[in-house]
């Protein structure tokens, strides 16, 4: 069979493979209850990264180690000169984490290779599966770190000095696990970048959609807010006269939780954290502090929702007779993924006959930092019940495959093959 005989579009993952994969991954930091906990550059962690590299170099992928600590293996292309295409995610977990965040893009990506192996076909580009570094957060801060040094956000000294709990650097520890590579952290040109992950949430089992077409990820902005009034007996002080700075928050509570709603599905706007004082209860407080964070995928939606909350909490603390003062702490820019990315998973999961729906991504990923410096996409899978960050997190055997098959096709469109010479 010449190269030129391979029907590229019949192409597809070995579904079994890819699961008996996820579950030998899973055995590595397995938890009692059925979840992983491999935490950002520990020994198990280690392991996990070891057992890719072993499988990657058996898929023929030559590997390379960068400073951050972050894994390529390559799959050579047909021009060794083109830049790559980008797949990937991470290999670590929350504490009490579950099997399939990160790792499954990873494995999904590996299995991809695999895939192309097995049919002999020979893309243009080389194509890059990558593990990143401490994507989770949870022992280095912040998250996200090595994708963010690859993508320039954090300068590599700033990361290398991240240090845990107990006063350990990521430079340290990356040398003690042999993992502190010698490749330069990222200013090498990407043609195209893909993570495969679970939805963590629960919009697409809603939407009874097996695959994601993820447009971009969500702009946050954080607040703190403190109200002061007066404290005050609350017996002998009367409804107009009083100046209770809780009764404030909750108008602002109830107002941000509207705001929210109006500009729906996209939005978010939660207060998670509320402290009154004297929280007493015969007093009318007189002081109240409150967090608020809002979300949305568009920076001109995100303007319009920061606008409403101080004209509307000026108003309520105006109302009710309160002092009030409102601090921007966070201020994330909203991530578009880029047209012919999105279009690329779009044409995949259509051409596969797969449901799907637009999404954007509630939570931060690699892929929104590389997405500052590469055409950068995302496709999401349902995860049962939108369980993530939690032992019990769930994917089935046919969405983990579907969503493979989704990068397969992504990624060949951006890399091109020999027969079609195809490439966004
Ligand atoms: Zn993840």
């Amino acid at each position: 069979m010449t190269e030129h005989a391979i029907d590229v579009g019949a192409l597809c993952v070995n579904g079994e493979r890819l699961w008996a994969s996820l579950e030998t991954m899973a055995q590595i930091g397995a938890t009692p209850r059925g979840g992983v906990c491999r935490l950002a550059l520990t020994e198990l962690d280690r392991a996990a990264r070891d057992l890719f590299v072993e499988w990657a170099r058996e898929a023929g992928c030559t590997v390379r180690v960068d400073r951050m600590g972050n894994i390529f293996a390559r799959r050579a292309g047909h021009d060794p000169h083109a830049a790559p295409v980008l797949t990937g995610s991470h290999a670590d977990t929350q504490p009490t984490g579950g099997r399939y965040d990160g790792i499954y893009g990873v494995l999904g990506a590996l299995e991809v290779v695999r895939a192309l192996n097995d049919a002999g076909v020979q893309t243009v580009r080389p194509i890059d599966v990558v593990v990143w570094t401490n994507e989770e957060g949870s022992r280095f801060a912040p998250a996200m770190i090595a994708s963010g040094v690859f993508a320039g956000v954090f300068p590599l000294d700033y990361g290398l000095a991240r240090a845990d709990s107990s006063g350990t650097t990521i430079g340290e520890v990356l040398t003690q696990i042999g993992y502190d590579g010698e490749e330069p952290v990222g200013g090498f040109p990407v043609h195209a970048a893909y993570e495969l992950h679970i939805e963590q949430g629960a919009i697409l089992e809603h939407a009874r959609k097996t695959i994601g077409v993820v447009t971009g990820g969500n702009g946050q902005r954080w607040y703190e807010i403190e109200l002061v009034g007066v404290d005050a007996h609350a017996g002998t002080t009367p409804m107009d006269l009083r100046r209770d700075a809780l009764v404030g928050a909750a108008r602002m509570i109830d107002f941000a939780d509207a705001l929210g709603r109006r500009h729906a599905p996209h939005a978010r706007a939660t207060v998670g954290m509320i402290e009154a004082s004297p929280n007493s209860r015969n007093t009318v407080p007189g002081r109240c502090f409150f967090t608020l964070e809002i979300r949305h995928p568009e920076a001109s939606v995100l303007a319009e929702m920061d606008a409403a909350l101080r004209a509307q909490l000026a108003q309520i603390a105006e109302d009710l007779g309160l002092a009030h003062q409102i601090e921007q702490i966070f201020d994330y820019a909203p991530v578009p993924f880029a047209p012919e990315c999105i279009e690329a998973v779009r044409n995949a999961a259509q051409q596969l006959d797969l449901s799907h729906a637009d999404i954007v991504s509630g939570a931060g990923h690699d892929a929104c930092y590389v997405a500052r410096v590469a055409p950068t996409g995302m496709i999401f899978i349902p995860c049962i019940d939108g369980l993530s960050h939690n032992e019990g997190e769930a994917i089935t055997p046919e969405w983990a495959e579907a969503g493979a098959n989704v990068l397969l096709h992504a990624v060949l469109a951006s890399s091109g093959t020999l027969a079609s010479q195809a490439s966004p």
